[in-house]
């Protein structure tokens, strides 16, 4: 396979890196990669060590020592050219993330896309690092705020997206002035290898300090748990699931450290009686199935009026029975496979809990076998009627299940019911009704992080700020002022006069 030559993947990789240098540890096991698409083994990773995590932390405050000192928009610079070198490498690596993860070759190569695109971002952001001033209520002062670089900042990813998290990441905290460690999902470890190889260039052009981009493939409950604990490390951004994210953030707290959390979701479209059903099906389809329904923004629930319920019910069902289930390489495939056979298991179980709590299957469902299957991961993807205060509505099931529940009454019943999950990531309305789409995104709306009008819930822009309300966890990335995260604030008063004038007023003589 030339791509993974391309990108300097071996039959043997090693796991920890701090940039140009690797950490040769053979001895604490090696992880096997197998492709979802073929069920082939890819390539294998040899685990990082405890030792190796600690000389990576002691590189990486060096090199952030170094790196806060240059200049942001010389920072930006570097940026400028790592984005440069992913538009080299994009048909590679964007191969590579639909082989490894198993997500179509477009939406692997769009992947790679919005790294490049965070990367523009980024540069511009390089020369915005705005803080503001205040007029100070005391004599000939002057006050305002700044950011500072914030130093190293841990980076978690989950395995459905390999490599765009890292950069929503990486690329806003590197012209922040941090260093990063960035700790990928053991289910796709060697597109972050791929990455750390495509920054190699870069780093030798500019000479660029060790420990300034480092990556650690290691278990979860040695270095894992390590990099959770450690003080030396002001912010970590998890993305993955609430059950990780919780735990996680217990950890982190405990050390009053800052934290970043992107987690599950359980997006929901509402369909009102006017809404343009040309567009809709498209969209529903395209939120429920795309990456086999393991996004985090993947649509999960439709709520759907009476009065359009059964229209929307057959055009779902002709459209289903029409995708096409393959390899995903192959571009005229619609649905590739889920990430490996325990996500399969978890398909087939929520099914049959939400059959057992009255839900009914009208198509999908099955798991495929055969020529072209042989890997044990593609499932025909599921429409089950619901309600949604099913148990297993509330969930989120990192699969391609849709579940259909009818609504009656105005938008706000719908919204009521949408809002009616602990999760709050994306969401979106298909309406013609102004009003209808006005109280979706007012402040008696949806309670999301994202909310759409009449377009879908899954895939979002990087120059917006991406992330959810609730059990999402809060945080923010990628665009708007999402950078403010990965700086630290400070409010300053400078007093140019020659009195020493108290603040509220007081008067304290001595
Ligand atoms: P996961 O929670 O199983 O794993 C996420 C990451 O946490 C992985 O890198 C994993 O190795 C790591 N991890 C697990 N235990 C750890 C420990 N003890 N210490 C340190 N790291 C540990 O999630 P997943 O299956 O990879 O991804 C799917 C989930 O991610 C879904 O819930 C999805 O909604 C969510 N997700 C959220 C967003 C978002 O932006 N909100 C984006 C993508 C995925």
């Amino acid at each position: 396979m030339d791509f993974l030559k391309e990108l300097g993947i071996k039959e043997k990789n090693f796991g920890a890196s701090t940039g140009l240098t690797w950490f040769e540890t053979t001895d604490n096991g090696e992880l096997e990669v197998i492709s979802p698409v073929d069920g082939k083994k890819i390539a294998s990773v040899y685990l990082a060590s405890e030792d190796d995590y600690e000389k990576i932390v002691e590189t990486s405050q060096n090199a952030f020592k170094i790196w806060r000192e240059v200049p942001a928009p010389k920072r930006g610079e570097v940026v400028r050219q790592i984005g440069d070198e992913l538009r080299k490498y994009k048909d590679a690596l964007g191969t590579l993330v639909s082989y490894e993860m198993g997500k179509s070759l477009q939406e692997g190569k769009g992947e790679v896309q919005e790294m490049i695109d965070i990367c523009d971002f980024a540069v511009g952001q390089s020369r915005q690092l705005y803080g503001s001033t205040m007029h100070s209520e005391r004599f000939q002062h002057r006050m305002y705020d700044q950011y500072h670089p914030l130093g190293i900042v841990g980076i978690i990813s989950a395995f459905n997206f390999p490599v765009a998290v890292w950069s929503w990441n990486a690329m806003i905290a590197a012209v922040c002035g941090d260093s990063n460690l960035w700790k990928p999902s053991s289910k796709v470890p060697l597109t972050a290898i791929a990455v750390q190889n495509i920054l190699a260039d870069v780093i030798k052009t500019n000479n660029l300090p060790e420990g300034l981009f480092s990556l650690i493939v290691g278990r979860g409950s040695s270095v894992g748990e390590k990099f959770l604990n450690d003080k030396r490390i002001p912010l970590i951004s998890i993305t993955g699931s609430t059950g990780v994210g919780r735990k996680g953030a217990e950890k982190i707290s405990r050390r009053f450290g800052k934290m970043i959390l992107e987690l599950g979701g359980n997006n929901a479209i509402i369909v009102t009686p006017s809404a343009d059903l040309k567009m809709a099906i498209p969209a529903m389809v395209f939120g429920a199935v795309g990456t086999a329904g393991q996004r985090c923004t993947s649509t999960r629930r439709l709520i759907v009026h009476e009065e359009i319920y059964d229209k929307v019910k057959d055009s779902l069902i002709k459209a289903y029975l029409s995708l096409k289930i393959g390899n995903p390489l192959d571009e005229s495939n619609h649905v590739g496979p889920l990430i490996d056979k325990a996500a399969v298991e978890m398909f087939k179980d929520a099914i049959i809990r939400a059959k057992e709590e009255g839900g009914k299957l009208i198509t999908g469902g099955e798991v495929l076998e055969g020529e072209g299957y042989e890997s044990g991961c593609y499932v025909v993807p599921a429409i089950i009627e619901a309600e949604n205060q099913y148990k297993i509505v509330q969930e989120e099931t990192f699969a391609p299940i849709l579940y259909l529940i009818k609504y009656s009454g105005d938008v706000s019943i719908a919204i009521e019911i949408h809002n009616d999950v602990v999760q709050g990531l994306s969401s979106s309305i298909f309406t013609n009704d102004m009003r209808e789409a006005e109280e979706f995104v007012s402040h008696i709306g949806s309670d999301c992080g994202i909310a759409n009008v009449n377009i879908g819930t899954s895939g979002a822009e990087i120059g917006g700020a991406f992330g959810g309300e609730k059990e999402t966890g809060g945080g923010r990335e990628s665009g708007s002022d999402s950078w403010k995260a990965y700086m630290r604030r400070q409010t300053n008063t400078i007093n140019w006069g020659k009195t020493l004038p108290l603040a509220q007023g007081i008067k304290f003589d001595i």
